[in-house]
């Protein structure tokens, strides 16, 4: 039987990976793409983040019998095009896709008939027999993961995707990543995966099954390995949802990585304010003694009914004494000559139900921090968060199929007053910059849909 040629295409905002300016790579390509080889079965990568133009997209799939694809919401729309395309080039060849939106909007993907096989949830103890003999499975398919992330493979970062482009001036850091909030070479990894929340924006609860947590010994043993093959690097971005939690790991984490770790990078992690709040000592911890550079908080909003609407279980106090507690070790540790801690604030605005003077209050609330990198979102009714789903069912969504954006500038619910928003975001000093940055990205990727993949 004729081996059949196999092809894994990332997905991501088109043109993101075409130079090294910046990037950041897919942990769940990465993760199926290594126990895919591992297994000794054959697959190439394409990325649609190196590819401008949709004849090299041709090209890539050329002769290629199976396309495997792993979505997310804000990336349906590109998935779908992308598989058009396919099998435009291809009749009769295969689309296999999983991934996030699979699980949140089954529906939407059910009636894309160019996907042939639909995998649902975690698809690592699968993936291998999915993509040998995907006729054994009926379309929607129900995936299946590990119970712990011990027994995940350590990434075999050469398998992602490489910048098509060298920028002269931007060294070349591949496999190895750029992200502009830490300094580069960045390395990502993942401890966890469990976030115990229910946000009612978020969705995250709908897809991620429970899951052990990675040792802390082998998460320092991936970074040292990382060191000594592709080294060395100057940051550590942690992807958890939420890296502060449970507190046993913790406390190793504390005592191990100082010690263990080849160099102490200094790192990027999230954690949410009612927590802090209750385990102070173990954050301040943290922060001194293991480089805990950036904080992503949580913030969202400086208003407390909204805090209520968003199910945050976080309240003003909460996110207040975060604030207080992270500005206090900054002065401390800035006095001492040390490299303070900032926080990477996330923030949502345009939310169903908040007054100009909540908003005001949210504005306050980042301009009291000292060292901030907001990072600002317009709610978006998503499919498979509570308040998305009850906003969609009461008919207020502006969001469609093929416009799952929800960066500022972009108009996501009926009856919300977004110039007086965008105005307010101009009164932001930290965040100017940025808006104008990512308002260049998402006419960039409209563009890209529009004129370079065009019409179905
Ligand atoms: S927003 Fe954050 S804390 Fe809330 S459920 Fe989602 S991941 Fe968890």
């Amino acid at each position: 039987m004729k081996t059949r040629k196999r092809l894994w295409l990332d997905i991501g905002k088109p043109g993101s990976l075409f130079t090294n300016f910046e990037y950041i790579q897919d942990h769940a390509v990465g993760l199926l793409m290594t126990i895919l080889k591992n297994a000794g079965i054959g697959i190439s990568l394409a990325s649609t983040r190196n590819v401008v133009l949709k004849r090299q997209l041709v090209r890539k799939f050329q002769n290629v019998d199976i396309l495997i694809m792993s979505v997310l919401s804000f990336h349906y729309p590109f998935a779908v095009k992308c598989s058009k395309l396919f099998k435009k080039v291809n009749p009769g060849g295969i689309v296999i896709v999983g991934g996030l939106h699979v699980s949140v909007a089954i529906d939407e993907m059910i009636k894309v008939k160019e996907f042939d096989y639909i995998c649902k949830g975690p698809g690592e103890k699968i993936i291998c027999s999915l993509v040998t003999e995907p006729e054994k499975y009926p379309r929607v398919i129900e995936g299946n993961g590990e119970k712990s992330m011990a027994k995940w493979p350590f990434i075999d970062r050469t398998l992602w995707p490489k910048p098509a482009l060298n920028l002269p001036g931007h060294k070349d850091v591949w496999p190895l990543e750029k992200y502009s909030i830490e300094q580069p070479p960045s390395v990502t990894i993942l401890t966890s995966r469990v976030c115990p929340w229910q946000c009612s924006f978020c969705n995250e609860s709908s897809f991620i099954p429970n899951m052990v947590r990675r040792p802390v010994e082998m998460v320092i043993e991936e970074l040292n390995m990382v060191d000594k093959y592709f080294g060395p690097f100057n940051s550590v971005i942690i992807h958890d949802s939420n890296f502060f939690q449970n507190p046993a790991w913790l406390k190793e984490w504390i005592e191990k990585y100082p010690k263990l770790a080849n160099r102490p990078w200094p790192y990027w992690a999230a954690a949410r304010s009612d927590t802090i709040r209750k385990w102070p000592e173990l954050f301040t911890q943290l922060v001194k003694k293991t480089n805990w550079r950036t904080v992503s908080l949580g913030l969202e909003s400086g208003s407390e009914p909204i805090l209520r609407i968003l199910n945050k279980e976080c309240t003003e106090e909460d996110n207040n004494f975060a604030i207080d507690l992270i500005n206090d070790i900054g002065m401390e540790m800035a006095a001492k000559g040390q490299e303070p801690p900032r926080i990477y604030a996330n923030i949502m605005l345009a939310i169903p139900g908040e007054t100009k003077s909540d908003a005001k209050k949210t504005v306050a609330m980042i301009n009291r921090i000292h060292r901030v990198r907001p990072s600002i979102s317009y709610f978006a009714p998503y499919p498979g968060s509570i308040l998305g789903y009850q906003l969609i069912a009461e008919g207020k969504s502006l969001m469609s199929e093929s416009d799952y954006h929800r960066f500022p500038g972009k108009a996501t619910l009926k009856g919300i007053d977004y110039d007086f928003y965008d105005q307010l975001l101009l009164t932001i000093p930290n965040y100017r910059t940025s808006h104008k940055i990512k308002s260049l990205a998402i006419k960039l990727v409209k563009h890209y849909f529009s004129k370079v993949l065009g019409a179905d």
